[in-house]
């Protein structure tokens, strides 16, 4: 029942995306971008991460870049960044009026668990969210992917 009142909402706001009434933050990816950045997530067994950014064209964000900075560490438990590297990539970005518009990690491991947002994810995302940089999303995972295998 939960998942069909799940379904039900997303068709809604779909509808409402093609009449024109959301205020939702809409993204346009192409395929061949999605398979390099899914390369690069998966290069090995260690948790990878990255910012998207790219153009906002009439409200339509346009993921096509990536914004990578040095880790600090990246195990298969995590990844974090280097505080100096994010700071200038921010400063960077503000040079050229991008926000970071969604970020793309790896979860290393097998299964359909592998492939959700974990709880840190989605804390991480409302941190974002809250700082304004970073669309609003009501699904949190709408420009923020997750990878992992799912065999
Ligand atoms: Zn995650």
């Amino acid at each position: 029942m939960h998942r069909i009142h799940r379904e039900l909402q997303h068709l809604a706001e779909w509808l409402a995306i093609l009449e024109g009434k959301s205020s939702r933050p809409r993204f346009v990816v192409s395929s061949m971008f999605l398979e390099q950045c899914f390369r690069q997530l998966t290069t090995d067994e260690r948790e990878q991460f990255f910012f998207i950014t790219g153009a906002e064209v009439d409200g339509v964000g346009v993921l096509d870049q990536k914004v990578e900075f040095a880790h600090e560490r990246r195990t298969v438990m995590g990844v974090t960044g280097n505080q100096s590297a994010a700071h200038r990539m921010l400063i960077r970005l503000e040079q050229f009026r991008h926000r970071r518009l969604g970020h793309f990690h790896s979860h290393p491991g097998k299964g359909a668990d592998a492939t959700h947002p974990s709880g840190t994810d989605e804390a991480f995302q409302r941190r974002l969210e809250t700082a304004g940089d970073i669309p609003r999303s009501p699904r949190s995972s709408a420009a923020t992917a997750s990878c992992g295998s799912s065999v």
